[in-house]
């Protein structure tokens, strides 16, 4: 088979090249491994009715007005704030922590952004800088939060705590000094009318573009010729591991998504429900009824559980797979017309905002004359 661009991943970053190059007269091809598009925002509906995503929930958020404009073009969105609790010893708090998370947990009775900054300025444990990811909690809001917020979910979440984490992965973390209970606080926080699914047909519903579905790209790249530029978008030492067996294999954590179906209206009083401390394994439960408010008899929901085997979904990010990931990307940089791409192949989280942006970014970057064609 020939093409002029030949890309891996029907993900974020895959279709938006292809929708771009598409754009511009190229004849496209996407590999995809899995026997769907849209990557890990893959959505459907469900036996109840409910529209619920196949890898987590997925919550767009950006500051960024081209990416917002883009993502327009492909479908119309509804303003959804997200927001999520915690369940913590007997209570339920929001989360990120803001002033009434300090008032339910610890019984006090903080009412201004001044008295919360006294609060967490009489908790906090100094580091500076932080060496480690616990430092970088404790110096932001002390032990009794550090404690049960953060501690156990960050085991969960990397099965290390956060002594072994870099500061930068807990420094992030947003603490409000205020009420405000919104999970982000970018200027555009929407979901997609009819889901994600449907924003990714419509990008590649496109006569120069062919998608070939549940194949693996190692399985067929001798079967695809003639291409002037190929994008990579899986994970990096995969794509390496058969030329260069030296190099060691990176961390990733994945997510085992256990659905239970539920015989009532409702599972429980929002979307997302946090689970920080140690009595359960799962971090947090989603019942995707709650997006968009959508109607049925019965419910279902999704308990997560953070483990080590199965689809690569988090990096792992602390020094030594940093060193590994430099190595993989000094023989990336080697290759001619072969671009690594999103989030496995750049090992990095991104939020769906980044990932359009850097594949954007790159369009522009190699064809600079075509930018106009949006
Ligand atoms: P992917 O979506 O991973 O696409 C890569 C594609 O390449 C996959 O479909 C894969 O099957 C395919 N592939 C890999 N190897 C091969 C191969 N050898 N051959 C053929 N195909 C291959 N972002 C937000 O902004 N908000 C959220 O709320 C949010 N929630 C998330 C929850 C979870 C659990 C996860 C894991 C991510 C979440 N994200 C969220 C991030 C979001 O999913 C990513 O930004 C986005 O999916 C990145 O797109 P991508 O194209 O880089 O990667």
């Amino acid at each position: 088979m020939k093409t002029d661009i030949l890309i891996i991943g029907a993900g974020i970053s895959g279709a938006t090249l292809a929708e771009r190059y598409a754009s511009i007269g190229k004849k496209v091809v996407i590999v995809e491994k899995r026997d769907h598009i849209a990557g890990n925002c893959f959505d459907h509906y469900d036996q109840n009715g409910i529209l619920v995503s196949k890898y987590g929930a997925h919550l767009f958020h950006t500051n960024e007005e081209e990416v917002w404009e883009y993502v327009n073009r492909f479908s119309d969105w509804y303003k959804w704030e997200h927001k999520v609790i915690a369940r913590v010893d007997d209570k339920t708090v929001p989360i990120p922590v803001n002033i009434t998370t300090v008032n339910t947990l610890f019984d006090v009775n903080i009412k201004t952004e001044e008295e919360m900054q006294t609060w967490l300025n009489e908790n906090r444990v100094a580091f500076d800088p932080a060496k480690n990811g616990e430092e970088a909690v404790l110096n932001r809001v002390g032990e009794v939060l550090y404690e049960k917020m953060f501690k156990h979910y960050t085991k969960k979440q990397w099965d290390k705590y956060p002594d072994e984490l870099h500061a930068s992965v807990l420094e992030r973390i947003p603490v409000r000094h205020n009420y405000d209970d919104r999970y982000f606080s970018d200027k555009y926080q929407a979901l997609p009318k009819k889901g994600y699914t449907k924003i990714f047909e419509k990008m590649l519903d496109h006569p120069n573009i062919t998608v070939m579905l549940s194949t693996d790209y190692f399985d067929v790249k001798d079967q695809i010729s003639g291409y002037e530029k190929l994008f990579y978008t899986g994970p990096i030492d995969r794509f390496f591991e058969f030329k260069n067996k030296n190099l060691d294999k990176l961390e990733y954590r994945s997510i085992n998504f256990v659905t239970e179906q539920v015989d009532q209206e409702y599972y429980q009083e929002n979307s997302v429900v946090n689970y920080p401390g140690q009595e359960v394994d799962f971090t947090r439960i989603i019942e995707y009824k709650h997006f968009g408010n959508q109607q049925s008899d019965k419910t279902s929901i999704v308990k997560e559980y953070t483990v080590d085997d199965g689809e690569p979904y988090y990096p792992v990010p602390n020094e030594k797979n940093q060193a590994i990931y430099d190595q993989y990307k000094k023989e990336a940089d080697k290759l001619e017309d072969v671009y690594f791409v999103g989030r496995l192949a750049n090992y990095k989280y991104f939020n769906m905002d980044q990932a359009f942006k850097n594949a954007l970014d790159l369009f522009k970057t190699l064809e600079p004359a075509k930018e106009l064609a949006i």
